[in-house]
Order: C-alpha cells, then sequence, then structure tokens
C-alpha cells in the first residue's frame, strides 16, 4: 500500500480511446495530465479483435494493438500513468479529489470522466451460476474453448453479430437467438451473419435458463421462450455468449453530477461539460448513441480543449 498525493491540472479516470485521446491532447498542451487505469487498461477495445473503421488504417488492425499504441503515445508525450482503482470521488471540492484503492489520493484542477461502459448481463441465477464455466459476455476472450463445439449468442445488436461471426472461426455451430424478429445490427453485419452457413437465428425468443451440470460445472442446454406463444423449447449446446449491450460505469459519480434515467453523464450541448465546472465526460461514459471507438476518442480531444480552457480561465480558482 502507498499513500502519496499527486496532484495534476488534467486528471483523467479511464483509459479506453477516450481516456487516452484526451491524455494525448492535454500532454501536448503542456498539462502534465495524470491518467488512472484500472485492472483492464485499455477498455472496452481490449476484448475486440479485428477493427477496420477506426480511421488511418487500411488493413484490419486488433483493438488490443491500437490501445497499446494509444497508451504508448499518451506517455511519449507525457502523460503519467497509475494503475488504481478509484473508490471515492470528491466533486464538491476544489481541486477534484479522487481516492484511490492503493490509498494514494489524486487531486485535478480539471477532471476528465472517461470510465466508458461494461457488458450488460441477463440478471437469471442461472447466469451467474456458470459465468466463467460456459457462460461469458467475451467471445474474443473464450471462443477459444469452444473449438467444434456449439454455442449461443444472446442479443441482435453490433455486438451480438460480431460475436457470432467471430465464433464461426472456432464453434462448428453458432446460433443467434434474439427477442424480436429484426437485428438492430448494422446491415452489413448482417449481411454476413446471413451468408454464414455455421450461423442460425432463432428469432422471437428470450432466455429462460441456462441448463448445466453441477460437478463440473458445466453448460449442456439453454432452454427459451417464445415471446408471444409462450411456448418453451431446449437447444442442447456448449456455450453461452451474452452479448445485450452495456452500462456506464457511472456508480462512482452517482449523486455527484446530473446523469439521464440510465446513468450515463449528461454534458451540455456540443460540449463534453457536466453539471460540475471543470469537470467533463467522454467516451462511453455518456454516449449511448454512437458508442464507437473513434467518437470517443473524438470527444476525449473535445474534453483535454475544454479541461485547458477551463484552466486557463480558472487560474485562481
Ligand atoms: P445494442 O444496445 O445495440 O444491442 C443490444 C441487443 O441486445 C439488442 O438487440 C437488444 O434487443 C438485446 N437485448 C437487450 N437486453 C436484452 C435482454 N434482457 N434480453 C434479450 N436481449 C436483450 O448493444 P451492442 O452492444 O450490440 O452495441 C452497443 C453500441 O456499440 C451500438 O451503438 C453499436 O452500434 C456499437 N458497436 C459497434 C461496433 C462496430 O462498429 N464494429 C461493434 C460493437 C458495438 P432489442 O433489439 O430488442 O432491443
Amino acid at each position: 500500500m502507498s499513500n502519496e498525493m499527486y496532484h495534476t491540472k488534467v486528471l483523467i479516470l479511464g483509459s479506453g480511446p477516450a481516456g487516452l485521446c484526451a491524455a494525448i491532447y492535454a500532454a501536448r498542451a503542456g498539462l502534465n495530465p495524470i491518467l488512472i487505469h484500472g485492472m483492464e487498461p485499455g477498455g472496452q477495445m481490449t476484448i475486440t479483435t479485428d477493427v477496420e473503421n477506426y480511421p488511418g488504417f487500411s488493413d484490419i488492425i486488433q483493438g488490443p494493438w491500437l490501445m497499446r499504441q494509444m497508451q504508448t503515445q499518451a506517455e511519449k508525450v507525457g502523460t503519467q500513468m497509475f494503475q488504481d482503482i478509484i473508490t471515492s470521488i470528491d466533486l464538491g471540492c476544489y481541486p477534484f479529489v479522487c481516492q484511490g484503492d492503493t490509498e494514494n489520493s489524486y487531486t485535478g484542477d480539471s477532471l476528465i470522466l472517461a470510465t466508458g461502459a461494461q457488458a450488460r448481463w441477463l440478471g437469471l441465477d442461472s447466469e451467474t451460476k456458470f459465468k466463467g464455466f460456459g457462460v461469458s459476455a467475451c467471445a474474443t476472450c473464450d471462443g477459444f474453448f469452444y473449438r467444434s463445439k456449439t454455442v449461443a449468442v444472446i442479443g441482435g445488436g453490433n455486438t451480438a453479430v460480431e460475436e457470432a461471426l467471430f465464433l464461426t472461426q472456432h464453434a462448428n455451430k453458432v446460433i443467434l437467438v434474439h427477442r424480436r424478429s429484426t437485428l438492430r445490427a448494422e446491415k452489413i453485419l448482417q449481411d454476413r451473419l446471413f451468408d454464414n452457413s455455421k450461423i442460425d437465428v432463432i428469432w422471437d425468443h428470450a432466455v429462460e435458463e441456462i441448463i448445466g451440470t453441477d460437478d463440473p460445472p458445466s453448460v449442456t442446454g439453454l432452454r427459451i421462450r417464445h415471446v408471444t406463444t409462450e411456448a418453451l423449447q431446449e437447444i442442447e449446446l456448449d456455450g453461452v455468449f451474452i452479448a445485450i449491450g452495456h452500462d456506464p460505469t457511472t456508480t462512482l459519480f452517482r449523486g455527484k453530477l446530473a446523469m439521464d434515467d440510465e446513468g450515463y453523464i449528461a454534458t451540455a450541448n456540443d460540449s463534453t461539460q457536466t453539471s460540475v465546472p471543470g469537470v467533463f465526460a467522454a467516451g462511453d461514459v455518456q454516449d449511448k448513441v454512437f458508442r464507437q471507438a473513434v467518437t470517443a476518442a473524438g470527444t476525449g480531444c473535445m474534453a483535454a480543449l475544454e479541461a485547458a480552457k477551463f484552466i486557463a480561465e480558472h487560474p485562481n480558482k
């Protein structure tokens, strides 16, 4: 355990594209930013494989590689990085204070919140029981274990379709189970899904239960329910991937700044400014519409520019 205090003009929480891009801009503006990252530096992009929509790369690149590049770039231009879990935050004082799990505290004349979002779960007891034993929210992390097996992917958005496509590299059969009869995913991804002979889609079904053995814990099937007829059906399979969206990582900020009903941080129009002057929010923590690496990076850039302006305008705050 350490017990140090660190002060910076720009304190950044989060190490996804938003946090790292904010760090690059703040460092290049001579503001010596400090960036705090948790146990998984790089954020959601580190559990993505192929990235073909981040501009600047004509060949497919890998998410973890892209994040390592951004981190190296941020450090090279002068960002100080700390691994710590922030356990409390005080926005009522100035400078703002973040207390870490290491017992370090970090103070910032401005604060950029870029803590991102995390995978959503169905909330079934059987899902909790088999998490890590056949139930996963990350195909790129766990797909390898399903070589020549049958798996299901739950959801109908981009994530679900990408996970299903990725899993065909390992599994023999991938069943996409969706609660409606149309997908939310982009057309190009839908086309790839429907063209892939290893993928079956089961429409209009919700997951009732994940079935498995106790000792050792292992998934053997899925019980699904038709959303209108209520008819139940069981499918034999070896793994279930949940891909039903994300929730913003904002528990720590609850009651301290304005948020919407879903917990996304509210920001001013065309700005990353939150309800607390000097505190800015960038990336998925404030964006439930676009949620792309490139838009997260863009709002990270905006947050750094706005933080620099705030510091210049409040030299003696
Ligand atoms: P989305 O919110 O887009 O989709 C979630 C899906 O899960 C929906 O189809 C939804 O169903 C379904 N769902 C939600 N809750 C439940 C539940 N309790 N039971 C069953 N199904 C449920 O999330 P994604 O993670 O797919 O995408 C998030 C954002 O990230 C999007 O903006 C997406 O475009 C983007 N993204 C972009 C990628 C890329 O460009 N390469 C890759 C991955 C994500 P319903 O449709 O009925 O609401």
